[in-house]
């Protein structure tokens, strides 16, 4: 099995490496990431100017650093390495859970995979206060990925951990509350200026991504990538007729 795996806190974060060990009892293991972090990227990628592809070294794997997004180092590493099968991304030092991941570069990699046809896990881990304990963490990655890679009912998973997990749980995406948040600030010149933090979530819903770390549990979300609600579809089509179409 090929394993292609990136981030997007950059090829030289202790969490690529920590990932990459955590794969490489499961097949061929290729690092393929930025050369610099892309936090909060999301799926963006790099249309307007050349992307370079330039050997390194991460522990004993493999790697390439890319001058441009999680996308773009997934797209352009599934390319120089054909038939990869998995492209796992992170670990992320920070979680990805509820709206976040709609910012998420972390999990934009593990989509660009999918949009590829290639199946795309994204792991992402709490990292206020200190470095991960990856060494407690990777038994657990290794159980995850026993349970998912090659499964192709699951094209795309979330995964975040907790720093000391007590098990999995299957989970759901928490949209409800949205922790991003405009703060005003002030320039030391003068200038009022403008912070856009995450602000902490304290309610959860039980059985949903955030609830599951919350509580000590590896969460998975399976995702798709079609976001067509299905739903305001059906509701639509009853609603608001079509109109004729122009007659030539
Ligand atoms: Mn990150």
């Amino acid at each position: 099995m090929r394993i292609l795996v990136a981030n997007d806190d950059g090829i030289y974060s202790p969490g690529i490496l920590a990932l990459a060990e955590a794969a490489q009892t499961f097949g061929e293991v290729r690092i393929v990431a930025p050369d610099v972090e892309q936090s909060s990227m999301g799926h963006a990628i790099t249309h307007a100017r050349p992307l370079t592809y330039r050997r390194t070294q991460i522990g004993d794997f493999e790697a390439w650093r890319v001058n441009g997004t999680p996308a773009d180092c997934v797209a352009l590493g599934a390319y120089q390495w054909k038939d990869v099968d998995v492209v796992l991304s992170g670990i992320n030092l920070g979680p990805n859970l509820g709206n976040s991941i709609w910012h998420s570069g972390t999990l934009a990699a593990a989509k660009q995979a999918a949009l590829l046809g290639m199946q795309g896990i994204a792991f992402s881990t709490p990292a206020a206060d200190a470095k991960p304990e990856f060494d407690v963490l990777q038994p657990f990655v290794a159980r995850v990925l026993t349970m998912l890679l090659g499964d192709r009912a699951l094209p795309l998973v979330n995964v975040n951990l907790p720093d000391r997990p007590r098990g999995l749980r299957w989970t759901w995406q928490s949209v409800r509350h949205y922790d991003g948040a405009v703060v005003p600030g002030e320039h030391p010149q003068g200038r009022e200026h403008f912070w856009f933090i995450v602000k902490p979530i304290e309610e959860v819903e039980e059985g949903s991504d955030r609830w599951a770390v919350q509580n000590g549990y590896v969460s998975m979300t399976p995702l798709r990538l079609d976001l067509t609600s299905e739903e305001a579809l059906a509701e639509a089509r009853l609603r608001h007729r079509e109109p004729p179409d122009e007659s030539d």
